[in-house]
């Protein structure tokens, strides 16, 4: 099989040096294996999601001496494959619509009948206040989430996946009563996208012939709810490829406004692309 990668940025800032690094490390992974890497603008987010930011995006890439195969991927190009997802998976009766605000979800959590509240990968576990809704009664103000119980017990035995990275090697088998209470009912489709990252990025890592999945070890939590919603649609299972995260002096992981340590910032400065290859360890 023909190794495929990607590298799946966001248009909402500047790539920074974790991004060149992440980018490097499939690109030179596709190339030892003489595989493909693809590009794929993740911009789901229309509120936040930027022309000026994507254009940014290829310039800098183009500048660390990457390229890609056609055709680029652009997701929200992408979001009739998206329903067609959310459909089957509503057909199974695994969706149900949510009204809640990030508020009621706290308040709920907050009844002192309730215990601790636990974060899962998106944040507070949600304690399932609207589960008992049926997709009949879904408009325009719900979101759509995931009955994980259900959507656990559907599947019979569960899937793992093969980590190439350095920091978890190896297999890792997905565990039911884990994902239930530890991750819980996630949002597969926001009220103001029709979708989420966590959908859509199963969907297109399938349609793009994503054979090994490069990305930071920040979204190693998330992996497991990709590999579930892969069982669950019938998709391929990629291998994953955690990397580590670039960081700061201070040990903080770069974000997206840390502008002093933006690729196009080094252009500016007159750094070669090689330098900035180097300071990543490229
Ligand atoms: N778009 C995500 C990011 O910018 C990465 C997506 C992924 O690799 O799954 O962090």
């Amino acid at each position: 099989m023909t190794f495929v990668t990607r590298f799946a940025p966001s248009p909402t800032g500047p790539l920074h040096l974790g991004h060149a690094f992440s980018a490097l490390t499939a690109f030179r992974r596709a190339q030892d294996k003489a595989g493909t890497f693809l590009l794929r603008i993740e911009d789901i987010d229309q509120s936040r999601a930027r022309p000026e930011w994507e254009a940014l995006i290829f310039e800098d890439l183009h500048w660390l001496g990457l390229d890609w195969s056609d055709p680029v991927m652009r997701q929200s190009d992408r979001l009739p494959a998206y329903r067609a997802a959310l459909d089957r998976l509503a057909a199974r009766g695994l969706l149900y619509p949510c009204a809640c605000s990030r508020a009621d979800i706290r308040a709920a959590l907050a009844a002192p009948q309730e215990g601790a509240a636990l974060h899962g990968p998106d944040g507070l576990i949600y304690p399932g206040t609207c589960r008992g809704r049926s997709m009949d009664e879904a408009g325009p103000g719900d979101s759509l989430r995931l009955d994980m119980a259900r959507a656990v017990a559907s599947l019979g035995a569960l899937p793992g996946f093969n980590e190439t990275g350095p920091l978890h090697p190896g297999c890792h088998a997905l565990d039911g009563s884990e994902l239930v209470a530890g991750v819980g009912d996630v949002v597969l489709a926001r009220r103001d996208m029709g979708t989420s990252y966590h959908l859509s990025v199963v969907v297109d890592d399938a349609a793009q012939g994503i054979t090994e999945v490069v990305r930071g070890a920040d979204i190693f939590d998330a992996t497991r709810i990709h590999v579930l919603l892969q069982a669950l649609l019938g998709l391929p299972h990629p291998a994953f490829h955690h990397h580590d995260l670039i960081r700061d002096e201070t040990g903080k992981r770069l974000a997206k406004r840390d502008d002093a340590r933006a690729i196009r910032t080094y252009r500016d400065e007159g750094r070669s692309p090689a330098q900035v290859r180097a300071m990543v360890g490229f």
